[in-house]
């Protein structure tokens, strides 16, 4: 049951990219093994359940297929609590879906399905590798240095820079994203700071 679900939310993800070239120009598309992992629970696993689709364009099937394999996925958080608060700790939550260490293994990229609740603020953070947010559901502010910030919604994309900081905060609606990486520091951890 754990990898029929992967496979269909990996086909449907594999579709969405081949029919979005800036995803498919950023890194490519590897194919890759499926690894059973240990399903590793958050509170973000019920709220996505509830999460209801908010809009009918092109992402629509992988938030569904997102809902469909989070009751299996290795959900992780990054950050503490002290560098972000229990509230976030409580509505936030990623899990790796390509890479070194992700349900479907490849070292050439890391892709991450990454959630928060509305209203939280993701302050300024930076890493080595090079960074896609493709939005699958609902919006967020996006802020980086050097350039306008926009709020984003589904269908849009964002990239960051090398090292180049950025900060997100969630609308009165909360956000899904497709997140890619690619380049130096790929098996890295983002930091909090601007420098
Ligand atoms: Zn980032």
């Amino acid at each position: 049951m754990t990898a029929e679900a992967f496979d269909h939310f990996y086909a449907v993800a594999t579709g969405l990219v081949a029919a979005e070239p800036e995803l498919m120009e950023f890194a490519g598309w590897p194919a890759i093994t499926f690894v059973e992992k240990a399903h590793t629970p958050l509170p973000v696993v019920e709220i996505l359940a509830e999460y209801d689709l908010d809009h009918t364009g092109a992402s629509a099937e992988l938030h569904r297929a997102v809902q469909a394999v989070a009751g299996y996925a290795d959900w992780q958080q990054t950050y503490t609590e002290q560098e972000v608060g229990a509230d976030f700790l409580a509505r936030y939550g990623y899990f790796e879906l390509i890479g070194p260490s992700g349900h479907f293994q490849s070292d050439q990229i890391r892709a991450y399905i990454a959630y928060w609740g509305h209203g939280l603020v993701y302050d300024w953070h930076l890493h080595e590798a090079e960074e896609l947010y493709y939005i699958v559901s609902g919006s967020a502010l996006f802020q980086a240095q050097g350039v306008e910030s926009k709020v984003l919604g589904p269908g849009d994309i964002r990239t960051h820079g090398s090292n180049q900081p950025h900060a997100m905060t969630t609308t009165d609606s909360p956000v899904l994203t497709l997140v890619l990486w690619r380049g130096a520091g790929l098996t890295g951890l983002p930091r909090m700071g601007r420098a």
